[in-house]
């Protein structure tokens, strides 16, 4: 599109009265602004900002974080999701310990562990006003459909033409208009439904806009259908305390705490030859019901049992915590949220 640059003045003008005021605006630092733009992966803002307020007053900065126990940082994660992005802050904060100073450009940006081609020229051009571009989900929507793209924005090259079409355009103060055109498609340019083109500071130069393309645009190829894991999860438990695993230090989830499951629905001979010694101490087995969590790749059909122990082994090799410290100590991911509440109704029954 030849006449893109037009876009730049109106949107800055545009972000400037209608922009929103979010915790991680407020006191533009190189590290919340990286805290934010990583908690914001994948989730929404409303549910952001309570973590992001809590995490900056337990983790107020980069040596706090390099030095954060990894049980707590869990914790303060708990329910956000997708760990790995925890656990890749606090490989970053070491490293920016060890190197004496936050890095300010984009290149020495995402060299750390965590840090893409989006987040490292969020903080980029964010906090140094360096003039880069920031290529998010919104803004690879709000120009395909400016500029009228039909092509696919799932993929790699993609991204790479619009990026080369922001990069002419990109102006001193950078800082508002990746966030402009972030904002845009947060708040006007909207994924699903229409977009609400009345409001928009660049309606009339919009290819989409003014060829009713607004529908078909930007263009998206079908997710990959998830694979499904059915998983039988125990909540083994003498009515005060509950056993507890952790899982592996790699792969989905890792190092965080969960209740001890198992791949497949288990029959309940299976659940008792699995729990080893521990069935010398069932008293009855109570089906709970079935849940369902659903990962970017995978789904999990949890089915739920409750295992009702005489007495706690304790001589056994497994972690026995109180439901306080459950609440307090451990970070359990979401995943089996749905499961404990119906194993705490019934206990309760
Ligand atoms: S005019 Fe409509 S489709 Fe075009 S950028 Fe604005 S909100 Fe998006």
């Amino acid at each position: 599109m030849e006449n893109l640059e037009k876009i730049v003045v109106p949107l800055i003008d545009w972000y400037q009265l209608n922009h929103r005021v979010l915790p991680w605006r407020t006191e533009k630092t190189p590290y919340r602004v990286w805290v934010s733009e990583i908690m914001l992966q994948q989730t929404r803002v409303e549910a952001v900002k309570e973590y992001f307020n809590r995490f900056m007053r337990e983790i107020p900065d980069v040596s706090s974080l390099a030095n954060i126990d990894d049980d707590k940082l869990l914790k303060l994660w708990e329910g956000l999701g997708y760990y790995n992005r925890a656990r890749n802050l606090k490989k970053a904060a070491n490293k920016i310990v060890e190197q004496g100073v936050f890095p300010n450009t984009y290149e020495e940006l995402v060299k750390l562990p965590g840090i893409g081609d989006y987040t490292a020229g969020a903080i980029a051009s964010i906090c140094y006003l360096e003039r880069v571009s920031a290529i998010d989900g919104n803004v690879l929507r709000v120009i395909s459909r400016i500029v009228g793209s039909y092509d696919n924005i799932a993929d790699n090259k993609t991204k790479e033409k619009i990026r080369e079409l922001l990069i002419p355009i990109l102006p001193e103060r950078v800082d508002l208009f990746n966030q402009a055109l972030m904002e845009l498609g947060a708040l006007i340019c909207v994924p699903n439904g229409e977009p609400n083109c009345e409001q928009c500071p660049v309606y009339d130069i919009c290819f989409a806009y003014n060829k009713h393309e607004t529908s078909n645009l930007p263009v998206k190829k079908k997710k990959e259908l998830r694979k499904i894991e059915e998983r039988t999860v125990l909540f083994i438990s003498d009515r005060d305390t509950i056993v507890l695993q952790k899982r592996e230090s790699r792969g989905l989830l890792a190092g965080m705490y969960e209740f001890p499951n198992y791949l497949n629905h288990l029959t309940e001979k299976e659940i008792l030859e699995a729990i080893g010694e521990l069935r010398e101490h069932v008293i009855r087995i109570e089906f709970l019901g079935d849940t369902k969590h659903i990962f970017s790749h995978i789904e999990w059909h949890m089915h739920n049992y409750f295992i009702v122990l005489d007495m706690l082994p304790k001589n056994l090799e497994k972690l026995w915590v109180t439901l306080s410290d459950l609440d307090h100590i451990y970070a359990v991911p979401t995943a089996f949220s749905k499961g404990r509440l119906l194993y705490e109704d019934r206990k309760e029954s």
